[in-house]
């Protein structure tokens, strides 16, 4: 009997005991192509030689140095080539464990920098409803996804949610696609002026929604407005990237792609590639000069903070992308993977929407294409097409749509950056295969 507490209690789950570039292999000897890169984390695969040679070393060297006492070599370098290459003024790195983490980080140093500057009153955090952000409590008041708060609401920091620009369920018809740009991007100013602009702290959204509505990215010049908007009232722009980002759509950082910097940005998943647990929060040096002027410190804090395994694997995994210049490549194999989604899912007659950025694409269905009306969640969709994969050795994130019925159940793929042509078509033939079977087997009566 098992003693591991697993993610759904009834789950049986195969025993993950090797990876090979790809894929994964189990206890029996079957192989899974990794079409999700577990949640869009392993960017480079399951067998990378530099990057275990850099956690082997390390190891050798030096295991752990509290960052009470010490700075490490690999933190520093890692941290140097993040700035080298991040949007904006961003100037520091604050090494995390994960994702969460990093989000617990920028919410706090969002604060602790309006207190620094005079400005107690702004304690506002505003967020976007079909949003993840992470499941410890700060994040998961940030995270906009009903389901998920539901059960631990009493405990969760008062939060104010927009909507998200989510084109294909929200946008009106015949409204154009920058209309629609705009009119998402002033829920944010309305929510500001009703909360008082001089009460508000930050602003957190995640460029490519990832783990709630499955790779979504903004249309037209909605960033653009956002920014201006925090600009105006003196509101730090938080984004999180701990899914779209690290090249993962295309760009080192996502927000490249809409052309603007954030105050506060969050990664973590592609950093470590699943070889170490690591996260980041860069900040500007407005926001670093006003912690070190004032308190002098960052009230906040973890064990193991820019752990040096950890921050050598890290190292590695951005060494790899940048020197074999693996971020093109994910933007031309992007292309090639849409062309084969589009050419193979379009048309199916449960497929609503087919979206996303680089390696990072959701597909999401409906019951009604014509209507976008969702499946009802007693069908459970989403479980069953990760099911039907996983038999046929594919394994892809499955999302279950929300009960307001609002947005469908979707897949979400991100596949690692060395996946070849021949692997997008295998991903592509044994998805449409688990999706048609499952497809075939709902009873829509
Ligand atoms: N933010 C986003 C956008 C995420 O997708 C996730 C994880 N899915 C998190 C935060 C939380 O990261 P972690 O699970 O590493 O704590």
């Amino acid at each position: 009997m098992s003693h591991v507490f697993p993610r759904h209690c009834h789950a049986e789950l195969p025993t993950a005991v090797a990876g090979d570039g790809c894929y994964l292999i189990d206890a029996t000897g079957k192989r899974y192509f990794d079409g999700s890169g577990g949640a869009a984390v392993s960017c480079l695969g399951h067998s990378n030689v530099r990057v275990k040679q850099a956690i082997k070393d390390q190891v050798d060297a030096l295991a752990y140095a509290h960052t009470g006492f010490f700075t490490t070599d690999p933190a520093e370098e890692l941290a140097d080539i993040l700035i080298d290459h991040a949007p904006g003024d961003l100037d520091r790195v604050y090494f995390v464990s994960g994702g969460s983490e990093a989000v617990e980080s920028a919410i706090k140093l969002a604060r602790q920098y309006h207190v620094e500057n005079g400005q107690p009153q702004r304690r506002h955090l505003i967020a976007r409803r079909q949003s993840y952000h992470g499941n410890t409590l700060g994040a998961l008041a940030a995270g906009g996804n009903a389901w998920r708060r539901e059960q631990f609401s009493p405990l969760l920091i008062d939060v104010h949610h927009i909507a998200p620009c989510y084109e294909y369920a929200e946008r009106a018809e015949g409204e154009t696609l920058d209309a629609y740009a705009a009119r998402s991007a002033q829920e944010l100013e309305d929510e500001i002026q009703r909360l008082g602009p001089d009460t508000v702290m930050a602003f957190i959204a995640e460029p490519v929604v990832g783990a709630t509505l499955g790779a979504v990215p903004a249309v037209g010049d909605y960033y653009t407005r956002i920014r201006e908007i925090c600009d105006r009232h003196g509101v730090l722009l938080i984004l999180d990237e701990v899914m779209c980002g690290m090249g993962r759509t295309g760009h080192l950082f996502a927000c490249d792609a809409d052309g603007i910097a954030p105050d506060i940005l969050c990664i973590a998943k592609g950093l470590g590639a699943g070889y170490q647990p690591i996260g980041a929060m860069l900040c500007s040096k407005q926001i670093y000069q006003a912690v070190s002027d004032g308190t002098g410190f960052f009230q906040h804090g973890h064990t193991y903070l820019a752990h040096p395994i950890a921050a050598a694997a890290g190292r590695a995994v951005l060494q790899e992308m940048l020197e074999r210049d693996l971020i093109a490549g994910v933007r031309t194999k992007g292309a090639a993977f849409e062309a084969r989604l589009r050419d193979r899912f379009a048309q199916m007659p449960h497929v609503g929407d087919i979206r996303g950025r680089g390696l990072f694409w959701g597909i999401e269905f409906v019951a009604d294409r014509a209507t976008k009306t969702p499946f009802a969640p007693h069908h459970g969709l989403a479980g069953k097409l990760k099911k039907a994969a996983m038999a046929e050795g594919l394994a892809c994130y499955p999302m279950a749509g929300t009960r307001d019925g609002k947005h469908g159940d979707h897949v979400l793929l991100a596949p690692p950056f060395i996946m070849t042509e021949a692997q997008m078509d295998e991903v592509v033939d044994k998805l449409a295969r688990a999706t048609e079977t499952v497809l075939a087997k709902v009873d829509m009566s």
